[in-house]
């Protein structure tokens, strides 16, 4: 079972998300293991303070080294990756999702404000992660992209397995291609002619002809 620990001072942006459809059911059936915990629980002031103002200067806030030492050090157990996110990041892709797929323990750090002391990467982190080439507001986006990609590589998550399988392409990328579905015309717009045809040979080569090879 993939364990995933959530690190963020929002833990309730996951609340929906954890409970609906196959990422409720994947948890149900202990395929994934989804914890949200909040940075705060291990500050010990009385404001529960875990920002504070960048040294050298500069508008925004930045996340204190102290309550995410002690959250990693709470949470890593031996097989676990801690990753952060942040726009500075290798850019998440399916590659990575496999390579994650794989993985015992994943320790997600989702940031805020400025983003997380330099210190947190240079002795905390095992991997920076980029969801791309855009700026949000927090990591907690990134955690549910790059949890719901991980999740339905995991044998069980999808309804029907063999979806994964019929995607793999010839040099074993992954094929996102066009899906039409009734009625056949609307609106004097046609479904291509191949795809009605029932020559699965020719509707294989369409789809590998129209699709988009988005690697493995
Ligand atoms: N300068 C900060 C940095 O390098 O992390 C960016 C701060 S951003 C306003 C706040 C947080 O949102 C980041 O710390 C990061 O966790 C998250 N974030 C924003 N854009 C992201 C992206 N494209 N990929 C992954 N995380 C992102």
């Amino acid at each position: 079972m993939l364990k995933f620990d959530i690190i963020t001072i929002f833990p309730n942006i996951f609340d929906s998300y954890l409970k609906e459809s196959l990422i409720a059911r994947a948890q149900k059936k202990c395929l994934i293991k989804i914890n949200v915990h909040n940075l705060r629980k291990w500050t010990r002031d009385r404001h529960k303070t875990v920002d504070d103002r960048p040294f050298g200067g500069g508008l925004g806030m930045v996340l204190k080294i102290e309550p995410l030492f002690k959250s990693i050090k709470a949470l890593k157990k031996k097989n676990a990756k801690v990753i952060l996110f942040t726009p500075r990041g290798k850019k998440f892709d399916q590659k990575m999702a496999y390579k994650f797929a794989r993985a015992k323990h994943l320790i997600f750090i989702c940031g805020r404000y400025e983003g997380v002391d330099e210190r947190v990467v240079q002795h905390l982190v095992d991997e920076e992660v980029s969801i791309g080439d855009y700026d949000l507001m927090g990591g907690e986006l990134p955690a549910m992209v790059v949890i719901e990609t991980v999740a339905r590589l995991i044998p069980g998550v999808l309804g029907k397995p063999q979806l994964l399988k019929e995607r793999i392409t010839k040099d074993k990328g992954f094929i996102e291609y066009e899906q039409y579905t009734r009625p056949e015309v609307f609106k004097k717009w046609r479904v291509p002619d191949v795809l009605l045809s029932g020559d699965h040979k020719k509707i294989e080569e369409w789809r590998q002809k129209h699709g988009k090879d988005i690697g493995n």
